[in-house]
């Protein structure tokens, strides 16, 4: 079982806060006043960071700084600053924040993300796109108008109007106009033709894919950004609350390509999203089935699947599926044609936060679901065998049920 996860890729930052108090133990005294950065900064090294932020407090404007960080960082950042320091200069609390996020981000990572950022550039400078409405949100153009009109209702049993859930947590539906999957199509391969001539090496869309490119790297970021906040995040909000899909804030988008001189098939594995979605679209092909085979944790990635949680897709252009990241998949054998499909990985960065914190069995994940069941069986059957009568009339005293009460609802 694989991980399917992108290559020297690195879409969101996130800054760790430790414990939630920030770095390092209390400080030396220091002089009164505002310091200078040159004289004050290091005597600040190590003080603490505020667990909430100052609401009250105005942060100073960074729009003008540049590096790693967008401004927004500092800006946000400045209200964690420990009282002590909250005051000083402008560039002492940059200094400062600077040290901080260094320590969180390593030089390895960052010069990866800056490496990452200088190939982007590189491919925007030059290459010229042949189909410029894609580049912005066209949602006439792109979304049949079926597709649309749920969205804009924005109620779950409009969205459930125009899908079919096959088996619990898979959902197809038709989704893309034609004229805008040929022109996408169209723009791809122009991308690729311009590689080929430049003889431009690019990063495929993950470790799993040796052909398709990622459309982020060529411009669509922001359109894509924008499909997925407005046409997928509401519809995620309501399908999938469990695994943060109220909560999505960054993608990866990319192109897959099966047939001969392409992939042929891809293995069994996980996504590195909470929300996937895959759109066929075209050209002709035959085979390439999606099978699905259940949703798991990590710890239950590589266990048996259930009969019931069998289920093979497959494509027709134009339609979606839309399925959990950790919802086991692959791709059987494109047997002929050129199959080429959009696959935009949706995340949430809070979600994924919260997870590391998570100390009880996700509801999501179909081997915990059984694993809570059978043990639900034994403990009625054991109880029953002792006393059925004393169990139902005081199951609060049974140590099986208030062990699962402990495990899985508290
Ligand atoms: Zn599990």
């Amino acid at each position: 079982m694989a991980l399917d996860a992108p290559v020297e890729r690195r879409d969101e930052v996130q800054i760790a806060m430790g414990n939630g108090n920030g770095v390092a133990p209390s400080q030396p005294s220091r002089p009164a006043g505002r310091p200078t950065a040159a004289a004050a900064a290091a005597p600040y090294a190590d003080r603490r960071l505020r667990l909430n932020p100052n609401a009250d407090h105005k942060p100073e404007d960074y729009s003008d700084v540049r590096g790693e960080y967008a401004p927004a960082v500092y800006s946000a950042l400045e209200r964690h600053l420990p009282p002590s320091l909250i005051d000083a200069d402008r560039d002492v609390k940059l200094h400062f924040m600077r040290d901080i996020l260094a320590r969180y981000w390593p030089q390895g990572e960052r010069n990866k993300v800056q490496r990452h950022r200088e190939y982007r550039q590189r491919i925007l400078h030059l290459y010229k796109p042949l189909h410029e409405e894609l580049y912005n949100m066209h949602p006439s153009v792109f979304f049949l108008p079926t597709f649309l009109e749920a969205v804009r209702s924005n109620t779950e049993e409009c969205f459930r109007s125009i899908m079919t859930e096959p088996i619990p947590g898979v959902y197809s539906f038709a989704m893309l106009q034609p004229t805008f999957c040929e022109m996408l199509l169209e723009e791809v391969e122009n991308f690729e033709k311009w590689v080929h001539a430049m003889k431009f090496k690019i990063m495929r869309p993950n470790t799993m894919n040796k052909y398709g490119a990622v459309l982020d790297d060529f411009g669509l970021e922001a359109m894509l950004n924008q499909f997925m906040e407005q046409f997928i995040a509401p519809i995620s909000k309501v399908l999938y609350p469990e695994v943060g899909g109220g909560t999505l804030d960054s993608h990866h988008a990319f192109i897959v390509e099966y047939g001969k001189d392409r992939d042929v098939e891809l293995g069994f594995h996980v996504d590195d999203s909470e929300v996937t979605l895959n759109v066929c679209l075209g050209k002709q092909f035959f085979g390439g089935e999606l099978y699905f085979r259940g949703i798991r944790c990590e710890n239950h990635v590589n266990s048996e699947t259930q009969h019931e949680e069998m289920y093979d897709y497959t494509h027709i252009p134009g339609w979606a599926v839309l399925h959990h990241g950790r919802h086991r998949h692959g791709a059987r054998a494109t047997s002929s044609g050129l199959r080429i499909n959009l696959l935009l990985w949706c995340r949430s960065s809070v979600f994924r936060e919260m997870k590391k914190y998570q100390k009880d069995f996700p509801s999501w994940c179909g081997e915990c679901q059984r694993e809570k069941r059978e043990r639900q069986s034994q403990c009625v059957k054991a109880t029953k065998m002792v006393s059925p009568n004393t169990h139902t009339q005081a199951n609060r005293l049974c140590l099986c049920c208030h062990f699962l009460d402990t495990l899985y609802f508290l």
